[in-house]
C-alpha cells in the first residue's frame, strides 16, 4: 500500500472514496491542478462555484473546464441600509447571517488558510486541514460574537431613537419668525 492517506475534498474536508469516484459523487476538477489538490465532490464543487459566482480555481487560476454552467445568481444587495432601515425588526433579521452562510464562511476560511499553509509555509495536506480548520471555526466564532454583540448596540439604538421619538414629536422645530408692522 503505497497511499500515505485517502484524497479529502478541499471544500467539505470529508474523505472521497474510490465508491464516490466511480459512481461519479467525486470528481477531478479540469483546470491546471494535479494530484489531490484537484480533487472535490461534484456538489461541493459547483456549491462553492455558485457561492464566487464563477469556475475560476483559485489555486492555479484557470477556469474549471468540468464544472456546469452557473445559473445567473440574483443581485446581491451590499449593505448600505440606512438608518431607517436598520430601525426596523424585519429588516435586522434579514441582516443576520444564516447559520448555513456561517458555516460555508467557516468552510471558505478553512479552506483559504490551508491553501496559504500549503502555499507559503510548505506544510503537507494534514497539517495545513488543521491549520486551516483552525482558522476557520476561529473566524465563525468571531462572526458569531460581533453579530451578537452589533445587533444589542443596534437593539439599543432603536429603543433610544423610539423613546426620543416621544417627547421630541416629529424632527426638529422650526419656530416661523414673523415679523408684523
Ligand atoms: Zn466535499
Ligand atoms: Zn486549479
Amino acid at each position: 500500500m503505497g497511499r500515505r492517506s485517502d484524497p479529502v475534498c478541499l471544500i467539505c474536508l470529508e474523505t472521497l472514496t474510490s465508491e464516490e469516484f466511480r459512481n461519479g459523487e467525486a470528481m477531478t476538477l479540469d483546470c491546471q491542478c494535479r494530484g489531490d489538490l484537484a480533487l472535490r465532490h461534484r456538489e461541493c464543487a459547483i456549491k462553492w462555484a455558485q457561492v464566487k459566482g464563477d469556475c475560476i480555481c483559485e489555486l492555479c487560476k484557470h477556469e474549471v473546464k468540468n464544472l456546469p454552467a452557473l445559473p445567473p445568481r440574483p443581485p446581491q444587495e451590499e449593505g448600505n441600509a440606512g438608518m431607517e432601515d436598520v430601525y426596523s425588526s424585519q429588516q435586522m433579521v434579514e441582516l443576520a447571517p444564516s447559520h448555513a452562510d456561517l458555516v460555508f464562511d467557516c468552510v471558505r476560511v478553512t479552506w483559504v488558510a490551508m491553501i496559504v499553509s500549503i502555499l507559503f509555509f510548505d506544510m503537507n495536506l494534514a497539517s495545513a486541514l488543521w491549520t486551516g480548520l483552525v482558522a476557520g471555526l476561529a473566524y465563525s466564532f468571531m462572526v458569531r460574537l460581533m453579530y451578537r454583540q452589533h445587533f444589542a448596540a443596534m437593539q439599543r439604538l432603536a429603543e433610544a431613537h423610539a423613546a426620543g421619538a416621544g417627547s421630541l414629536a416629529r424632527g426638529p422645530v422650526h419656530i416661523p419668525i414673523v415679523t408684523v408692522v
